[in-house]
């Protein structure tokens, strides 16, 4: 099942707010030839461009080949939200893995934040902006919020977070639809697109070998291993797997783990100073707790970026600013005649238990992805994990590794409307 609309296939960016202001870079070839690297990384996002940084910073010859732009993915169309911890939550981490393996995802989550802070210190044109408020969309979610906040502090330390009662949080938020919530300092908002471009002149001043529109068709292990692209080839000692939800039927072990699911973005037009600060107070970022989580900032521009509805085929509803906007209605019925001048859609990739899958497929070739929805700090760590263990260092990525990650009931092929069916009966649950 092809995942590309019309556009996507002309190599082309989707229209998104984020595309049409960043500084793009020029097209990187395309693969022609038959060439020879020590590391071969598949996708350009933040995972494959991180492996590719970190590797490269070590001296390792490394050719990254994406199938259309880099950040073209989930990395260059998402919330931005920069968050601590993983998907599951302590708690649920702790049930499942015990107290101490708990505690080292929660540092490992912690360190994947402080690199999207130091790797983003140095580009000009973004920078992690401080705090998401995380709100309780119904009353009887605030107790549960705020215990989960006092657990943080107090098992793990945390004390970036505090909790917010319901005035505060309204008065953070100028909206009726919450009751209370948390304020994360340690957590914060960043351009996606902007800092993929960012990670990607990284790399080329390294000297890493990029390549667009270069969609790797065929994967024969070995070593070295043999890459294919409809046009040219890789001969590497190491292959990484950094392609997420776009990943296909590349690897079907993956595939059968990892599976696709589409999320939105409205961006509205420009508001002025006074708008904004009625709307949000402070530039925090927010995310709030349904199942289909409604998340919204603004942008440098003073649009407000609001993301949420989900859709689990293969398609893209029609009028996604349609979609997008009865949510950001719910949230701010005083919106009701703002224009909304961009709206778009992307692909990222959800497990069963939302943690990241990472694998050793064969000694040499290694997958990092489904950060499920909470990739952005993630998915940069994933990469500088998965650059570590080809240098040597693989004790975070086998760490990573042996967190479970069952199959999806079905496999590849027939999970889908099993999935359907759970997820559509969840979100009815954001209703009750
Ligand atoms: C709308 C949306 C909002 C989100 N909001 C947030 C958020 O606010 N905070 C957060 O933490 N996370 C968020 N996420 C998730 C986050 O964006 C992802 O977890 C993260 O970007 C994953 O990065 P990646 O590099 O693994 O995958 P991607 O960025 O998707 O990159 C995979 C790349 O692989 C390429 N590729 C695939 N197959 C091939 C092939 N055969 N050959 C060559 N190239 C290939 C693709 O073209 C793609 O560019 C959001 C995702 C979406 C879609």
């Amino acid at each position: 099942m092809d995942l590309l609309t019309a556009n996507d296939k002309q190599g082309k960016y989707p229209p998104s707010y984020y595309a049409e202001h960043a500084t793009q870079l020029e097209k990187f070839p395309c693969l022609k030839n038959e060439i020879q690297a020590d590391v071969c990384i598949v996708g350009g996002g933040f995972t494959g461009l991180s492996t590719a940084l970190h590797l490269a910073q070590s001296g390792y010859k490394v050719a990254l080949l994406e199938a259309q732009r880099l950040g073209f993915g989930a990395s260059g169309r998402n919330g931005g939200q920069v968050s601590g911890g993983q998907r599951m939550d302590q708690e649920g981490l702790e049930a499942m893995l015990g107290n101490e393996h708990a505690k080292a995802l929660w540092g490992i989550s912690q360190q994947s934040v402080d690199l999207v802070r130091n790797l983003s210190a140095d580009m000009d044109d973004c920078g992690v902006v401080d705090g998401i408020i995380h709100t309780a969309h119904r009353k009887r979610y605030v107790n549960e919020e705020h215990a989960y906040t006092d657990h943080l502090r107090n098992k793990y330390g945390y004390d970036k977070i505090r909790n917010l009662s319901c005035e505060e949080t309204r008065d953070l938020i100028n909206s009726p639809a919450y009751f209370g919530g948390t304020l994360d300092m340690g957590a914060g908002h960043i351009d996606p697109l902007r800092y993929a471009l960012g990670l990607a002149r990284k790399c080329v001043d390294l000297g890493v070998m990029l390549y667009e529109q270069s969609k790797v068709i065929d994967l024969k292990p070995g070593d070295p291993a043999k890459i294919k692209t409809e046009h040219g080839s890789v001969s590497a000692k190491f292959v990484v797997l950094a392609c997420n939800g776009y990943l296909g039927r590349l690897n079907s072990r993956v595939a059968a783990r990892v599976m696709p699911i589409n999320n939105f973005i409205i961006a509205t037009e420009p508001m002025s100073e006074e708008a904004q600060e009625a709307l949000i107070k402070n530039n925090h970022a927010v995310a709030d707790s349904k199942f289909v989580v409604n998340y919204f900032r603004f942008s440098p521009d003073r649009r407000l970026l609001f993301g949420g509805s989900e859709s689990y085929g293969y398609k893209f509803p029609n009028d996604i600013a349609a979609a997008v906007r009865k949510p950001m209605l719910e949230i701010y019925p005083q919106l009701k005649n703002t224009r909304i001048d961009y709206a778009w859609g992307g692909t990222l990739g959800i497990t069963m238990n939302r943690m990241p899958h990472f694998e050793r497929i064969g000694g040499n070739i290694l997958s990092a992805s489904g950060y499920s929805g909470h990739g952005v700090a993630m998915a940069t760590m994933g990469g500088k994990m998965a650059a570590d263990a080809i240098r040597g260092q693989a004790e975070q990525f086998d760490f990573m590794a042996s967190v479970p990650s069952p199959r999806f009931p079905g496999g590849a092929m027939l999970r889908s409307p099993l999935l359907v069916l759970a997820m559509l009966w969840f979100s009815m649950r954001d209703r009750l």
